[in-house]
């Protein structure tokens, strides 16, 4: 299988191209159809495997599919747990959605000045990247609405859980509306990962790889 027969949009499958992608991983295999079909999901995929293409192409999809209704708020957040995470997954985001118009990613983590961050914002975006406390901080102040996400991915959720940051996933979760596609991606799935699980997706789908 190559990516040029995935049914995607031209102008992404050129991307993929052109960032040296030429066939999905076996995560990416599994992951992307089911994401596109909107379905939740808990993934266990570790750093190397592709994971996070494997989140980004149904994310990118989907944006794509709404981009005639000119959504001006973001449709998409994904949350990690440390800035070089959200660094890297922006970085292979971009690299996706170039010459995409109205695909404008911010990134909004924790240890980076916040002025810019904010002013970020006010540039029509499409998608955040995010560690769990900054976005709270961000929300706390009203400076950007998650009510027109349709995506949620929670990457790395051991590490999130290891970090303690569990009740800010909660609390993030709450700014989004009910009707949104949950993707969990984590290397392992201890038993606090099942309980985080349970209370963020509906009827999964999970992937082991
Ligand atoms: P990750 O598992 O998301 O940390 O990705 C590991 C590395 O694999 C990254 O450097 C990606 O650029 C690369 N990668 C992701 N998908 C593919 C693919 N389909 N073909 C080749 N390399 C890929």
């Amino acid at each position: 299988v190559e990516f040029g027969h995935c049914g995607f949009p031209a102008i992404l499958t050129g991307n993929l191209k052109k960032a040296g992608y030429e066939a999905p991983t076996p995560v990416q295999m599994q992951m992307v159809p089911v994401g596109l079909s909107g379905r939740d999901v808990i993934a266990s995929a570790d750093t190397g495997s592709g994971k996070t293409v494997a989140f980004l192409l149904p994310v990118i999809v989907r944006a794509l599919e709404k981009l005639t209704q000119s959504v001006d708020s973001p449709t998409a957040v994904i949350l990690t747990p440390t800035r070089e995470l959200a660094i890297q997954i922006e970085r292979q985001a971009k690299e996706l959605v170039i010459c995409i118009p109205n695909m404008r990613t911010a990134l909004l983590v924790g240890g980076m000045p916040l002025p810019p961050q904010l002013h970020r914002l006010k540039s029509n975006i499409k998608f955040i990247i995010a560690t769990p406390g900054r976005l709270l901080e961000i929300l706390r102040q009203k400076a950007v609405k998650l009510d027109k996400v349709k995506v949620v991915v929670v990457d790395e959720v051991d590490t999130m859980l290891k970090m303690g940051f569990q009740q800010q996933v909660f609390e993030v979760l709450e700014h989004v509306s009910d009707e949104h596609q949950t993707l969990l991606v984590s290397a392992t799935i201890p038993t606090g990962t099942e309980e985080l699980a349970a209370r963020l997706v509906k009827d999964p789908v999970r992937i082991t790889i």
